[in-house]
């Protein structure tokens, strides 16, 4: 199901189209960018190593 993400510092993650509510993150004000993924990584791949070495970790 599509959602909306803020491609800002902040997070955050609305349901529906709107605004970046945090005055603290770089993208206040601006749009929400819609997102259809489904693992809540709202299709960033910054942290994927982090979490792919988190996961190998664990599994040893
Ligand atoms: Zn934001
Ligand atoms: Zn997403």
């Amino acid at each position: 199901m599509d959602h909306y993400i803020c491609t800002g510092t902040c997070g955050a993650v609305s349901s529906e189209p709107g605004l970046c509510q945090n005055r603290e993150c770089p993208n206040y004000g601006q749009q929400l960018t819609v997102c259809s993924c489904t693992d809540d990584r709202h299709g960033m791949s910054r942290n994927d190593e982090e979490y792919r070495k988190l996961d190998e970790e664990e599994e040893l």
